[in-house]
């Protein structure tokens, strides 16, 4: 693959730069201290300052490392230094604890009941990864979503489950919206109705090519027919724990049409039912209610 590899042109360089930022600990406490001072508000830094406060005895050892550190996390400008846009992510990567806090965990907490047959709903947390899923049957309401430690480390365990259902209709949302949650890059949808029993979302990112794959039912949780039908239902999708929707994962997704491609989904109410059907770009064409 040679230096420019497919991870959205990121080259062996920059990924050196980066994880030799973190592990050296003058330049850490360098990038620290300007975000400390940007959380204050006092950036720019001025070089004698910045020197003071990270307290190097040898100047000449601090200019080595600031040197190292410009341009790509600290910006040099007039009245003295501030960190750039990957120098900040460096402080977001060091407190959500992905590069440091491997051992965190939470094993099988009870955070509901299965929609499905009535057993217990569980959440574990295991070496980054998220697992929310039925004891007794096959629902799994998230399987191995990449989830930072701060995550599960940061809020007492009563408040655990519904963290969990935010964090994970969050990612949802904004993976539907087109966002990569590794990179940041652009997510490409696409239906796909070959490769299970029913279509299901295929989303890719086209920058670091992490792919993910998702139920049709969680691609329109945000249409504003769905939300307003929730909402006469006496549901309110910001206050609702997601495993708790039970039409999100029993929903029956079917193709209507092959060319061109329209799949439908139904969600019962107590009185009403809504009818949606949705094209090949995952664009909500038609609602009916009935
Ligand atoms: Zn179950
Ligand atoms: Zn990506």
């Amino acid at each position: 693959m040679g230096d420019h590899d497919n991870a959205g042109g990121v080259t062996v360089d920059d990924l050196e730069a980066a994880f030799s930022l973190v592990a050296n600990d003058i330049r850490f406490r360098i990038v620290q201290e300007l975000w400390e001072a940007r959380q204050a508000e006092a950036l720019p830094m001025p070089f004698s300052e910045l020197f003071d406060s990270v307290d190097v005895q040898d100047s000449g050892q601090f200019n080595y490392h600031l040197d190292k550190l410009v341009p790509r996390f600290v910006r040099n400008v007039e009245d003295g230094y501030e960190l750039t846009f990957a120098g900040e992510q460096v402080i977001g990567a060091a407190v959500s604890g992905v590069y440091t806090d491997t051992d965190v965990t939470v094993d099988g907490i009870d955070v509901g009941e299965c929609t499905d047959c009535g057993s217990t709903i569980e959440a574990r947390y295991e070496a980054g990864r998220l697992d929310v899923q039925c004891v007794d049957c096959e629902l799994v309401v998230a399987g191995g979503m990449p989830a930072p430690p701060v995550l599960a480390a940061s809020h007492d365990p009563e408040s655990l489950p519904r963290v969990f259902s935010q964090f994970l209709l969050t990612r949802s949302q904004s993976l539907t919206r087109g966002f990569c949650h590794h990179c940041g890059g652009r997510i490409e949808s696409s239906l796909d109705t070959e490769s299970w029993d029913e279509p299901h979302v295929q989303q890719s990112c086209q920058a670091c090519g992490v792919d993910v794959g998702m139920a049709v039912e969680a691609v329109v949780l945000d249409h504003p027919a769905v939300v307003s039908f929730l909402y006469e239902e006496g549901i309110d999708l910001r206050e609702t724990m997601i495993w708790d929707l039970d039409w999100l994962f029993d929903t029956e997704v079917t193709v209507a049409s092959e060319e061109p491609l329209r799949v439908e989904l139904t969600m019962d109410g107590d009185d009403e039912r809504l009818d949606l059907t949705l094209d090949e770009t995952l664009s909500v064409v038609d609602v009916a209610r009935s």
